[in-house]
């Protein structure tokens, strides 16, 4: 093995200000009291400061100067530069810049975003060359200007720019989806409305949210129907109106100037601005033009367990549909923990070493202080579950302040249901092997992902749960199977 020591990193992004973390950009951006002041990008979370900028340096060596220099820094980051295309067989990127189209001479390349730690000669790095593109609703592509000014996807702090302006001049706005994005800003929405001025009174802003969703409850492609209508129940304390089971058919100009929509169940919605939150697809221009192969199924980069679509040519994060050696199957991850760690598998595997990419699919899914899940491995509302929940009829966590402001009263039948999915474990089964498992509600653990994540590499048996229950913290809880011999249903003629 041969472990390069000495390189540069140089980072091209297509957008106009540094990489920056965008999970805050559904949550604790919407309620600072200003539009996101792109110099800092700054939020509050559980009252600290914090920045959306992973980088401290707000100035790095001009690109260009960087690009020519054989010593000097290590790292520089050139900004409103587009890669057009990858030329693997001889190592050049192809960037539109300012001065035109310029050709790019790099030893490793990663298409994707990642922290690097090791060392190459000269090593060009590009953040996330084709990443995803937010879903959009076709009837609002093809529609008139008057409708697509109205409507918004929030993919860049640029979309959350304009979205923050535009929601709070309005006084009515849908968020299109019951994902994780459209769930978490409709619950961050939600509170927003709730502002605590100085003197702790509370001033009701006169906006109205609603959440569209196309199934039942939220996370209806992971979670089991009952608690994903358990967890739309949050939002609805928030003060936010669920439309389940509900699309949109069309969209136009109202009588009075305001945005229409009509609906799947006949009816229709006067609104002023719509977040569509309907997921990603992989941009997959790149490919074409780099040669690169696609996975027809999942979307994303044909790469291997190491990452690599080409020689010295790797992918990572969103981007990336890679072989999961230990699944036998293909994987691609759009969870910011996984590109996290994609970015160092790369990172380590362009510097010399051979590290698998063997990750568990791993996602948090946050709705403030109301509700907390964690989910490891295989997770799909389509597979076979047992869940587990605790008997918890106490307030031990702060829960969402005030209640049902919606159009409905939140929590349908009061205490009983608040309480029976409050926290637990649900186990995802394949041919009876747990190949999933979703931590609901529950305190959170530093290295659970890891304990979760060596679990089920050991395959173990539905019959595991109860051991498994426990060592997560459900001492209480028993599961009981009944072994073979009780099992045979005693047939009539058996009884003695
Ligand atoms: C609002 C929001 C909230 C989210 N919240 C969560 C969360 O709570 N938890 C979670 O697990 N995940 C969350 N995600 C998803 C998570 O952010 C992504 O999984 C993660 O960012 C993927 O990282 P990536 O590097 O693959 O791509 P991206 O973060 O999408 O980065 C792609 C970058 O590459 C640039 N680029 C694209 N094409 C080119 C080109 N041709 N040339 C140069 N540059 C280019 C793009 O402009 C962009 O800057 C959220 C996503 C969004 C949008």
């Amino acid at each position: 093995m041969m472990v390069i020591v000495n390189f540069q990193v140089f980072i091209i992004s297509k957008e106009d200000c540094l990489p920056y973390s965008r999970p805050p950009m559904s949550k604790h951006m919407w309620w600072n009291a200003d539009p996101p002041e792109m110099k800092k990008l700054n939020y509050v979370e559980q009252l600290k400061r914090k920045t959306m900028y992973y980088a401290d340096c707000q100035s790095f060596m001009d690109p260009i100067k960087f690009y020519r220099k054989k010593t000097g820094p290590a790292l520089s980051v050139a900004t409103g530069w587009c890669v057009l295309r990858v030329d693997a067989d001889d190592h050049v990127a192809w960037i539109k810049t300012m001065c035109g189209e310029q050709p790019m001479y790099y030893e490793r390349c990663l298409i994707a975003v990642g922290e690097l730690k090791g060392s190459l000669v000269k090593l060009c790095m590009l953040t996330n060359t084709d990443g995803a593109k937010p879903k959009n609703l076709n009837i609002f592509k093809s529609a008139p200007k008057f409708v697509r000014e109205r409507v918004q996807t929030l993919r860049t702090v640029r979309d959350l720019e304009l979205a923050y302006r535009k929601v709070k001049a309005a006084k009515h706005v849908v968020i299109l989806g019951g994902g994780f994005l459209g769930s978490e800003l409709s619950w961050y929405l939600g509170r927003m409305k709730k502002e605590v001025d100085h003197h702790g009174e509370q001033k009701e802003e006169s906006i109205e949210f609603v959440q569209m969703l196309k199934d039942k409850g939220i996370l209806a492609g992971i979670l089991p129907e009952y608690l994903s209508e358990w967890a739309a129940e949050k939002i609805k304390c928030e003060g936010v109106t669920i439309m389940p089971k509900t699309q949109i058919y069309d969209a136009f100009k109202s009588a009075d100037g305001r945005l229409e929509l009509t609906l799947s169940n006949g009816s229709s919605l006067v609104t002023d601005y719509v977040l569509v939150a309907m997921g990603t697809q992989p941009r997959e221009e790149l490919a074409e033009q780099s040669f690169l192969e696609l996975d027809s199924v999942n979307g994303g980069f044909l790469v291997n367990t190491e990452l690599e679509a080409r020689t010295h040519l790797y992918v990572a994060g969103d981007a990336a549909s890679l072989y999961s050696q230990w699944k036998d199957t293909r994987l691609r991850m759009e969870h910011y923990g996984n590109a996290q760690e994609q970015g160092y598998v790369a990172g380590a595997n362009m510097t010399g070493y051979w590290v698998p990419s063997n990750m568990e699919p791993h996602f948090c899914f946050r709705l403030g202080d109301s509700l907390d899940v964690e989910g490891v491995g295989e997770v799909g509302a389509c597979m076979p579950t047992v869940a587990l929940f605790k008997p918890c009829a106490d307030d031990s966590k702060p829960q969402a302040s005030g209640d049902g402001q919606g159009d409905m009263p939140c929590f349908k039948k009061a205490d009983e249901y608040k309480n029976r999915y409050k926290r637990g474990m649900v186990f995802y089964l394949r041919d009876e092997t747990i190949v999933g498992l979703v931590f609901w509600n529950l305190p959170p653990v530093d290295d659970r992902y890891e304990v979760a994540t060596e679990i089920l590499r050991a395959r173990p048996s539905y019959k595991d749960i109860n051991l498994i229950a426990e060592l997560f913290g459900f001492p209480e809880t028993k599961c009981d199977y009944l072994n073979e011999a009780e099992m045979v249903e005693p047939g009539p003629c058996l009884k003695k």
